[in-house]
């Protein structure tokens, strides 16, 4: 009886402290970690090929290129750079080649390796604008009826109507945008995927993985993993953009979704996602194919790796100014 108990006795441990954490998880309010040091880094290259003609992964579409050729592109050359720049730190590619990868193994794979931060490429999509415009007149005929009965007549008729022409324009968008998974609370699947979903066309099929995923365990997870690593991610987020405008990028800031980075809610680290340039805009069509944009889109992120790792390892040294973002 006595072993018995004792046996008993981990159990009940277990199930106190369980029980503390459930009781404690929802006054506890996001705060920054501190000391952890960096020594895994996790880079996932958005999207990739295999699926080629039908609702396929390829991401945004270019007048030349896919998103997901510039993704692996860049991902290869930032994963170099963070070789180069930081020896000690070991880096995984959840998307080494140009097949695709599905996102909850991309996840899975981040976790696994215990990454310390997760940092995924992408490409920016603007949809054209369109534009009706009357571009001068023609005659139109038309009918009318006049008597009644079997004395009705149809009579021909015209008259002047404007004549109109749809343009089309490219989208003026361009620049960089970082994103964090958006920390607020929320249970309702429609506002999951409604939610910006129109800004982010070119990201539907990360947005689909919800739907695959939606067991309660996993959201539950996941809602702890984004509660405390949001200042973090944040915190990355802001020294990545800081490091785009340094280096003469178009800078539009850190922002927060939740439509299609579905991944960065099942990592157990801090995470962004990167929107490194309009593919939809030609001047950056150009620059995120060529090797240079390439290169200065990886040295950008790479200087942002540093500054964070640098913060979170010599905290003294390195005072936080951020205030979260929020
Ligand atoms: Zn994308």
């Amino acid at each position: 009886m006595l072993k018995r108990f004792f046996l008993l006795i981990p159990l009940i441990i277990f199930l106190g402290v369980l029980f503390m954490s459930f009781s404690n998880t929802p006054a506890e309010k996001p705060v920054p970690f501190k000391n952890k040091k960096i020594k895994t880094i996790i880079v996932d290259a958005g999207h990739g090929h295999g699926r080629h003609g039908g609702d396929g992964p390829d991401g945004a579409r270019g007048v030349y290129s896919f998103e997901d050729d510039i993704t692996l592109g860049v991902a290869k050359k930032l994963v170099a750079e963070i070789n180069k720049q930081l020896p000690d730190v070991k880096v995984f590619e959840t998307r080494p080649t140009d097949d695709y990868v599905q996102l909850k193994d991309r996840a899975i794979f981040a976790n696994q390796n215990n990454g310390d931060l997760f940092i995924s490429i992408h490409v920016n999509s603007a949809p054209k604008l369109r534009e009706v415009k009357v571009i001068g007149h023609h005659r139109e005929t038309y009918y009318v009826y006049s008597g009644k009965g079997r004395k009705k007549k149809k009579i021909r008729k015209t008259r002047t109507v404007p004549t109109y022409r749809t343009y089309y324009y490219p989208n003026p968008a361009n620049g960089t945008e970082t994103y964090v998974f958006d920390s607020r609370k929320t249970d309702d699947k429609t506002e999951f995927i409604t939610e910006n979903g129109d800004n982010f066309m070119n990201e539907q099929d990360d947005s689909t993985m919800i739907t695959d995923t939606k067991s309660p365990e996993l959201l539950a997870q996941a809602a702890l993993w984004t509660k405390k690593f949001f200042f973090n991610s944040i915190k990355l987020a802001s020294h990545v953009e800081d490091e785009f405008a340094t280096a003469g990028r178009v800078s539009r800031g850190v922002k927060q979704r939740r439509v299609g980075i579905w991944v960065l809610q099942a990592t157990a680290m801090p995470s962004i996602l990167v929107e490194t340039g309009y593919i939809s805009h030609r001047p950056e069509e150009d620059y995120l194919n060529s090797e240079k944009g390439q290169q200065d889109i990886a040295e950008a992120v790479t200087n942002a790796i540093k500054k964070y790792k640098e913060q979170q390892e010599n905290p003294k040294s390195a005072p936080d100014q951020s205030n979260g973002g929020r």
